[in-house]
């Protein structure tokens, strides 16, 4: 299903089966000599089938068409390697394009660490569906910056780097008329996670607080349309810049409650957490559920730890929580 959003820019719905997520934005701004593409679908037939039936309906060739994803997830990248033709340009942030070229070689184990460390038994990385529907590697890679600008068509964009979701994330933004494609940055009916990466016990970077700064950076922009990368267009960036950070603000202080003077590791605060999961209670959480429910446990928690709030404890393999003295 493909929709005009504005002129010469259009969105084609990639559905995201058995996902909550449900769909992913990809959005096509069409130029006069090449087209700019943004973020894929995941690797599964679904996507490829949405993504070539995208194609058809709004007349465009990939050999005319150059690929931005907005960050490293599976569902923005996934289907780079299926799309890409000789003469494309995938452009990216750095830390995704070494997930291209294959770098990243331990970004998974990293991930494994962080589940033991979290306390999340019997779960691995290949329950995580960004590792189940990943894309192969592409050698086609141009690493963008924060500023850099394309001229797409009657447009002309800025990349704006917006780390915190993911270890790194770019926003595309045009600034005469106030478009920004936000990426998952900033999604409008459902709250975008934020999940550590690191092994908990050894993590120095605030991946909390860096969202907290990207979600400021794009508040100080004059911005009129938000298109997001999943669901409807928000209506009022700057009402959802100002609830995403209340959310997380409420989030933290759940946890120093729930933590009280006790000693937890990160699936036990997790699993106490309030998770919109229509009822479910924690042990009839799938495995991937609880990897993203325990990720954004671990981020909160590593962004009390590095605020001198908590203190962290490596006991026997997991990684325990508590309030500093
Ligand atoms: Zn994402
Ligand atoms: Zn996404």
């Amino acid at each position: 299903m493909t929709e005009m959003i504005l002129p010469d820019i259009y969105r084609m719905e990639i559905p995201l089966p058995h996902n909550p997520l449900k769909s992913l934005n990809s959005y096509l701004i069409k130029g006069s000599e090449r087209n700019l593409l943004i973020d894929t679908g995941f690797n599964q037939p679904e996507c490829r089938a949405a993504m070539d039936a995208g194609r058809q309906e709004l007349g465009f060739s990939m050999d005319e068409t150059d690929i931005f994803v907005t960050h490293i997830h599976g569902d923005h990248t996934g289907l780079v390697h299926y799309l890409s033709r000789p003469g494309t340009r995938v452009l990216c942030d750095s830390y995704t394009a070494q997930a291209f070229g294959g770098l990243v070689s331990d970004y998974w184990d990293y991930f494994d660490q962080l589940l033991v460390q979290g306390g999340l038994a019997g779960i691995t990385h290949a329950d995580h569906p960004g590792y189940k529907y990943k894309g192969a590697a592409v050698d086609n890679v141009q690493v963008i910056a924060d500023g850099d600008l394309i001229e797409v068509g009657r447009y002309r964009w800025r990349w704006i780097s917006t780390p915190g979701h993911a270890p790194d994330h770019m926003c595309l933004y045009e600034a005469r008329l106030g478009i920004l494609f936000s990426g998952d940055h900033i999604l409008g009916d459902i709250t975008p996670n934020n999940t550590l990466w690191d092994p908990p016990w050894t993590a120095t970077r605030d991946l909390l607080q860096e969202y907290f700064d990207s979600l400021d950076k794009i508040e100080r922009l004059a911005i009129k349309i938000t298109l997001p990368a999943h669901r409807e267009i928000i209506p009022d960036c700057y009402l959802r810049i100002r609830q995403l950070r209340e959310h997380h603000r409420r989030r933290l202080q759940d946890i120093l409650d729930i933590l009280g003077d006790g000693r937890m590791y990160g699936a036990q605060v997790a699993s106490q957490m309030k998770w919109d999961m229509r009822g479910k209670r924690w042990d009839e959480f799938s495995s991937a559920q609880k990897i993203f429910a325990g990720g954004e446990a671990l981020s909160h928690l590593t962004h009390l730890v590095l605020k001198g709030i908590l203190v962290r404890e490596l006991i026997g393999d997991r990684v325990y929580y508590s309030r500093a003295h």
